[in-house]
């Protein structure tokens, strides 16, 4: 999961703000030579890597790889959000209980 927020991390932590390679993404690192925002996009940066060093894409493949890589990170942040809102819902519930 991409850290999109400062606060994912503890206040004291030294973090560094970072654009991700594949998605463009602003997110947060703890080390300064992180390049990809998740697993997801590093994953299709080295399979997009390999498979141009394999074989030569048309351009239109090459966007369509890149629609489906966008995809995927979208459905990731689509989750992320579901989780804390959620997470939200629980709080909610809890407020009101008391
Ligand atoms: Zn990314």
């Amino acid at each position: 999961m991409p850290k999109l927020d400062r606060s994912d991390f503890k206040y004291n932590a030294k973090v560094f703000e970072k654009n991700c390679l594949w998605c463009g993404t602003t997110f947060y690192a703890s080390r300064s030579t992180a390049k990809y925002c998740s697993g997801t996009c590093r994953g299709y940066a080295n399979q997009a890597k390999q498979s141009e060093e394999a074989v030569p894409y048309e351009e239109t493949e090459k966007m369509i790889s890149a629609l489906l890589s966008e995809n995927a990170y979208l459905k990731g942040q689509i989750q992320r959000y579901i989780s804390d809102n959620e997470e939200l819902r629980k709080i909610i519930r809890q407020l009101q209980s008391v």
